[in-house]
């Protein structure tokens, strides 16, 4: 259609052949190209053209002005399609119709709306009346492209903000609703001829008057009129404000789909419907769809009447009197049932579809890849691998590492959730939905919890005592705090719904009142927290389940995952029960056992603060004989639970003072346990004060300083394995220990390890093999690695230390502004959630090459919260880490990201050979 000499704009499709093509997408938009797709296959779409994206972008470079050559393809295309259809666009006898179609290369909402039923005049009306005999038909045509071209065209496309309610469209839905009402009927199609033409009068008045303007009677004048306005609407306010979110270029443009009108609306023989190939909630492979006899356009979606279901397969307790289009049109729905079987199968994935049947003949108006959720995703990717639809690779990078968690915590109901009354927004720590009563302490959540009843725990933040009430509490909700912080690490270990950092909380504790933004909630009252999205309701939502166990797809998805992955990955866990909870989710081990955890369980507590206060290596010591036996029962605990199984212990890493009591009551009973003087103890308790403890004396340095504890923790760690190894279990332990920055650090910690575990091994006469490693969580760490490596069996990164090291921020506070850097765009994202690739990652690289240098099988890891973050786990296998490390809940994504990474690289690889 374009002369030799100048560029194609205009793309025709019709009669089973079409310029254009599915992979077409950016020059035709998805819609362009999948309608072009579907000509192609011969599957009837009424013919027409697409005006490519392209002149969207000529369009804006030059202020508004088509490329020249553009009229004269679009007149080609015109006529080619006039011929092919046998009417003629704008002719008074036998009129040809178009509707007006925007295609963006991925639906973009805010787009503008399609305009139908193009080139109706008081010139061609009586033409088409006469044509059809169908004059209710044509009156009913009419009014909706009244409706629509005042609205998209004469309205938005200029750029006019009505108010809420104040639109054309509402005017005009409002004046037709006047005539429902006096009439008495119910739909639309219970409206006359009369009804109609006087309704379409009506209209044409309130449009003059509201937008100024005449609506146009020049069937060409209102063709531009609706081509322009799609292109107006690339700029439109809704429509940048998405482009923004989705990171979609302006430079992309929009198409314009030009097409023959086919009518649903002729009567009771015609009807228009949208349907999925698949079940787009469940993932059931069942073809799946609503139809309204008699309409046209988006009155299926718009809800004006309660659609049919298109299937008897697909009617509902709700929907059973319904008439299906099975039943109805059983031929047409036969035609209709294998197209969607022949869509589905040619694209390989499950289709969104909309079609249209005019006086019994079926046409299809839209193909393109259906939405659905994490539960429906995994479903078809799994069985359509399974019957070799895609190959498992494609399954893998269809489904979104989010779509798995989704099935891993039961949710809000979304429903639910929209009219819910939100309350505050805070940081997502804890996937999933909880409903709870406040309650304000954790004595008190674990009394009401023992009433059976329903809490959440709201705090300032938490700390470790407050344990026991986290643990009965259905969720935990913090007004401080970040994504790392206490609450947050603790609630995500138990896959529990959490939300920190939540600024907007005012806790009133003397009172127990709970004030936020301007509402005042007592103890008692219920909340309900979306873990998932950060967001606090008032009241009782609704929950929807979560159980993965018996969701045979998602177990198959992740057996594929481990025989895919190279990666492995182990959980971090303190408890015998967290560690089998993390085996039942396919844990290989553990990459992190934190030993302080166990120092603050209640049977202990006090024999640590012994240790810490006393004075003198001999009063270190005592404490410490009565802290060994309950270690060495923690570490058989645990052992067992993960028997066969390597388990990582890092010796004592926090600060003291953290152990120490806070109120002076509390310090007063101890003093009278410990026989010493109260002020005494005091002055002690003050001297372990540090300003930063963070940076202050902990991880090795406490080792150093105190090799007592060290030794105490190696020998509970070694009599443990020792004991089991004789009743035969296998018992690996990895010793590893934290925050070492000098090698000369890991020198003697190693030292002592080995000193101090070959003595045990000779009093029990085991072999137990053993290895000694260190956290890289320090920037010195990283850069002298090729001398720590040569002391160290195995590294594991802590990048929640490291980050806070090579940013310079404090995790505990960075909470209160990382959220306006990824707002303002300066971060991607916090650092904290997701590893910042760009410089700790460097370092992390730096840290591996240089220690596998000298140590060519060094065994590396990471224990850190982003061992549980895909984009994170996805770095980790790029880099040749040897496992992950997360919290239990975390597994299953960690194996599914780990799995996808694998796959990404391969087809990366094959991707660079193909090129050269
Ligand atoms: P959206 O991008 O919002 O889905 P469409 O361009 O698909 O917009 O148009 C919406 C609806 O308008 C279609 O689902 C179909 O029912 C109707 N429609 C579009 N083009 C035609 C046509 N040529 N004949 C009949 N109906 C049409
Ligand atoms: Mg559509
Ligand atoms: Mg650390």
């Amino acid at each position: 259609m374009a002369k030799r000499s100048e560029k194609k704009y205009v793309y025709f499709f019709g009669n089973g052949k079409a310029e254009g093509k599915a992979d077409m997408k950016n020059l035709l938009g998805g819609k362009g190209a999948n309608i072009a797709e579907m000509t192609n296959l011969g599957i009837p779409v009424p013919p027409g053209f697409t005006i490519s994206t392209e002149v969207c972008t000529s369009y804006y470079k030059n202020n508004g002005k088509y490329p020249a050559a553009l009229i004269s393809q679009v007149d080609a295309a015109l006529s080619k399609v006039e011929k092919l259809m046998g009417k003629k666009f704008g002719d008074p006898n036998n009129p040809l119709l178009f509707s007006v179609r925007s295609g963006a290369r991925s639906s973009m909402p805010g787009m503008m709306e399609t305009v139908l039923n193009v080139g109706l005049t008081t010139k061609t009306i009586p033409g088409m009346i006469k044509k059809t005999g169908n004059e209710r038909f044509v009156y009913d045509a009419y009014r909706r492209l009244l409706m629509m071209y005042s609205d998209v065209v004469m309205e938005k496309a200029v750029g006019i903000e009505a108010e809420d309610g104040h639109g054309i469209r509402h005017k005009l839905e409002q004046a037709m609703e006047k005539i429902k009402k006096k009439k008495g009927c119910k739909n639309d199609t219970d409206l006359d001829v009369d009804d109609l033409k006087g309704l379409c009068e009506e209209f044409k008045i309130i449009i003059k008057e509201t937008l100024k303007k005449e609506f146009p009677d020049d069937p060409k004048e209102q063709l531009w009129g609706a081509i322009a306005a799609v292109f107006q609407s690339w700029m439109g306010k809704r429509a940048i404000s998405y482009r923004k979110i989705e990171k979609i270029p302006a430079e992309w443009g929009t198409a314009v789909n030009v097409q023959s009108m086919v009518f649903g609306n002729t009567g009771d023989n015609s009807a228009t419907g949208v349907a999925f190939t698949r079940n787009p909630a469940t993932g059931g492979n069942v073809f799946f769809g609503e139809w309204l006899p008699n309409a046209q356009g988006e009155d299926v979606v718009a809800g004006i009447r309660t659609p049919n279901p298109v299937n008897n397969d697909g009617k509902t307790e709700d929907t059973k009197h319904l008439v299906s289009l099975e039943e109805a049109m059983p031929k047409i729905y036969k035609e209709l049932f294998s197209i969607q079987k022949k869509l589905e199968k040619h694209y390989r994935d499950m289709q969104d579809i909309e079609f249209t049947i005019e006086d019994g003949r079926l046409w299809m108006l839209q193909t393109r890849v259906g939405k659905r959720n994490g539960q429906a995703a995994i479903r078809m990717a799994v069985e359509m691998a399974k019957s070799r639809l895609i190959t498992k690779e494609d399954a893998f990078m269809r489904i979104k590492p989010d779509q798995i968690d989704e099935l891993l915590h039961p949710g809000v109901d979304p429903v639910a959730e929209k009219n819910g009354v939100e309350l505050a927004k805070g940081l997502p720590a804890g996937p999933g939905g909880a409903v709870g009563k406040i309650v304000f302490t954790a004595d008190d959540a674990v009394a009401w919890a023992n009433k059976g009843e329903k809490v959440i725990l709201v705090r300032n933040e938490t700390s470790p005592e407050d344990v026991h009430g986290m643990h009965a509490a259905e969720a935990i909700l913090t007004a401080k705090g970040g994504m790392t912080s206490h609450a947050a690490l603790v609630a995500r270990g138990w896959g529990k719904c959490c939300i920190v950092g939540c600024s907007e909380l005012h806790i009133d504790l003397e009172n127990k009142e709970l004030h936020v933004n301007g509402r005042m909630l007592r103890e008692g009252e219920w909340i309900t927290l979306n873990g998932t999205r950060g967001r606090v309701y008032e009241g009782k939502l609704d929950l929807i389940p979560a159980a993965p166990e018996n969701n045979k797809w998602y177990k198959e998805l992740l057996k594929w995952a481990d025989q895919i992955r190279t990666l492995k990955v182990r959980t971090n866990a303190e408890t015998p029960n967290d560690a089998l909870t993390a085996r039942k989710f396919g844990a290989e081990g553990i990459g992190l056992c934190r030993t302080e955890h166990m120092f603050f369980e209640a049977d202990r507590i006090k024999s640590v603060r012994e240790m810490i206060l006393s004075d003198t290596v001999e009063g270190r010591k005592k404490a410490l004989e009565k802290l060994l036996p309950m270690q060495k029962g923690d570490f058989i605990g645990i052992f067992k639970a993960m028997k066969g199984l390597p388990v990582t212990i890092r010796l004592l890493d926090p600060p003291l003072h953290e152990f120490l009591p806070h109120t002076d009551s509390e310090l007063q009973s101890l003093a009278d346990e410990m026989g010493v003087s109260f002020d005494k103890l005091n002055i002690k308790n003050k001297s372990l004060h540090e300003f930063n403890p963070m940076l202050g004396h902990r991880g090795c340095r406490l080792g150093v300083t105190y090799p007592e504890i060290y030794e105490m923790q190696v020998q509970a760690i070694m009599e443990a394995a020792c004991e089991l190894a004789k009743q035969k279990v296998k018992v690996i332990p990895e010793i590893m220990v934290p925050l070492v920055g000098h090698v000369k650090e890991l020198e003697m910690m190693r030292e002592l390890v080995i000193s101090v575990a070959e003595r045990v091994k000779t009093e029990y006469k085991a072999k137990i093999q053993y290895s000694i490693g260190t956290m890289i969580e320090l920037p010195r760490a990283c850069v002298t690695s090729d001398e720590i490596a040569v002391y160290a069996d195995f590294y594991s990164f802590g990048t929640n230390d490291l980050t806070q090291t090579v940013y310079g921020l404090s995790r505990d506070d960075a909470g209160r502004f990382l959220p306006y850097y990824v707002e303002a765009g300066i971060l991607r994202e916090d650092p904290f959630i997701s590893i910042d690739i760009e410089g700790v990652g460097v370092l992390m690289k730096m840290a591996v090459s240089k220690g596998r240098k000298v140590k060519k099988d060094l065994k590396i890891g990471i224990c850190g919260e982003h061992g549980g973050e895909p984009l994170s786990v996805e770095f980790c296998h790029n880099i040749g880490l040897d496992y992950v490390s997360c919290s239990p809940f975390r597994v299953p994504i960690a194996r599914f990201s780990a799995a996808q990474a694998t796959i990404k690289e391969k087809i990366k690889k094959e991707k660079t050979s193909k090129k050269k």
